[in-house]
């Protein structure tokens, strides 16, 4: 103490032009080293941060009457078939036109910025004519786990006008669970109305959103 006192004393004469001398010398050459540690900092925040990604997943089908009377498929959601005597609309697709298995399906690769499922399986190409869309979920979950990447929980809203979606909301959970190994706490499936506007609230059209997180494992 007694020596940093007297040293002290003894120093300021000398340190103030020391101390002033250097920023003023290096003024450009203290502000790099800080601008090195703040971009070193954030290169490592960004290695260091939880493995954690967001994906968001939309589609949309258009509703017709169903075959043989018009080009509709069988309505399936989820994997589920509605089948509402009083309702006889289905989606016009390439696929069975599941909605929600395209939005699942979308949310999962767009959380690695991987190529959607328009460009994975083309509904040009005669091989996904019909095909069970459980089929390109398994193949998005595939994609994420061979990264090492896994699903921490799943949120979806499937908009419809009719048939309802409740009664089949826990089976259409049940198979998102079966196929992406999760417990059923960890989907969530929302049925919503269009309040009988535009398209969707017309029964012309059927909408999904997905939201997934996947953690790095
Ligand atoms: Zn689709």
């Amino acid at each position: 103490m007694l020596f940093l006192m007297a040293t002290k004393r003894r120093t300021p004469p000398p340190a103030p032009s020391n101390r002033r001398a250097k920023p003023a010398r290096s003024g450009t050459a203290t502000k790099k080293p800080a601008a090195r540690r703040a971009k070193a900092a954030q290169a490592k925040s960004r290695s260091g941060v939880p493995g954690l990604r967001v994906g968001h997943g939309y589609d949309l089908h258009r509703l017709e009457v169903r075959a043989p009377a018009g080009p509709g498929r069988p309505l399936i959601v989820g994997g589920v078939i509605l089948d509402d005597p009083l309702f006889d609309r289905g989606p016009v697709a390439h696929s069975d036109g599941d909605v929600l298995y395209h939005a699942v399906t979308d949310a999962l690769l767009g959380a690695l910025a991987l190529p959607d499922i328009g460009q994975l399986f083309p509904d040009t190409s005669p091989a996904h004519a019909g095909q069970d869309s459980s089929d390109f979920v398994r193949a998005a979950y595939s994609e994420i786990s061979s990264r090492g990447w896994s699903i921490v929980n799943l949120d979806c809203t499937v908009i419809l006008q009719r048939p309802k979606l409740s009664p089949v909301k826990d089976k259409i959970r049940a198979n998102l669970a079966k196929l992406l190994r999760l417990d059923l706490a960890s989907v969530n499936l929302k049925g919503k109305t269009h309040e009988k506007v535009d398209a969707v609230g017309e029964s012309r059209a059927i909408e999904a959103h997905v939201v997934a997180l996947l953690w790095k494992r």
